[in-house]
């Protein structure tokens, strides 16, 4: 779909509704007290939702047949809205509800968190949704709003630009990220670098077992997995300083590939070396 079904605008930015590797839940009104099911609701195929800039709609699809099974099982009829129309197929079966997602076994209310997020920006998630959610009971069309001028600020503020968010950008500058490049590329990068050059220094290397007490090598095994570690810290600056680094991002993907052979060969040598 590249316009928005309510407004026809064409400012669409891609996004999740929760962690991707979750979707979320549709869980209708109207649920009858004394039913017993196991997930509350209807669970989407995918955690990918579509939000418009221009009118705030988000919306995603839902199991239409999933969802006409669990409405009729479990809720009341009072949940089914006559007046609003499905903005997809305008059928009149229309089902009011929440979109909620789990984590670690507590429901919450779902959000709408734009693509490209940034590994280390301060803040809870996406945009939270300013109406009730709606699904269809036909053709599976689910859809809430959410305020799109502040979706556009969080993506402008907290987000890189990518192919899925890129109209949010136009006319201001995507951030610098510089975030990233000094929490990710200096200050997370350092602490396997700092602890590859302690083992290199006490001569003594430490890599956890999943079983048991960690494995303590030493010798120029230690020296093997030392460098390991530096490795990794070496990668994760590449990834992220230079990466962001507008004169350094180029030779970025070949050092990356680098830090990550050497890292893995050492990781490699200390897995065989825990089996036998
Ligand atoms: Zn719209
Ligand atoms: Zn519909």
């Amino acid at each position: 779909m590249s316009q928005c079904p309510k407004c026809s605008g064409q400012q669409l930015v891609a996004g999740c509704l929760g962690p991707a590797s979750k979707p979320p839940i549709f869980r209708p009104g109207g649920l009858r007290s004394f039913s017993v099911t196991q997930d509350a609701g209807t669970k989407f195929a995918t955690a990918e939702a579509v939000a418009c800039l221009d009118c705030g709609l988000v919306w995603t699809d839902l199991p239409a047949m999933k969802l006409r099974q669990f409405v009729q099982r479990h809720c009341r009829d009072s949940g089914l809205v006559e007046l609003s129309q499905c903005l997809n197929c305008h059928s009149n079966r229309v089902a009011r509800g929440k979109i909620i997602t789990e984590h670690r076994g507590v429901a919450l209310p779902a959000v709408f968190d734009p693509s490209g997020r940034q590994a280390f920006t301060f803040t809870l998630g996406g945009t939270r949704f300013t109406s009730e959610a709606m699904a269809c009971l036909d053709c599976g069309f689910a859809w809430t709003s959410t305020s799109s001028e502040k979706l556009r600020r969080f993506i402008q503020k907290h987000c890189d630009q990518t192919p899925g968010n890129a109209v949010a950008f136009e006319g201001v500058k995507p951030s610098s990220g510089w975030k990233e490049m000094w929490i990710g590329g200096i200050g997370v990068a350092l602490i396997p670098v700092g602890y590859g050059i302690y083992c290199l220094y006490t001569g003594h290397a430490y890599f956890p077992r999943r079983h048991g007490p960690v494995m303590d090598l030493q010798g120029w095994e230690a020296v093997v997995l030392a460098v390991a570690y530096i490795a990794f810290g070496a990668f994760l600056h590449f990834q992220f300083f230079w990466g962001r680094h507008p004169r350094l991002r180029p030779w970025s993907p070949r050092l990356k590939k680098a830090a990550l052979l050497v890292g893995a060969c050492g990781i490699g040598y200390a897995l065989l070396r825990r089996i036998f």
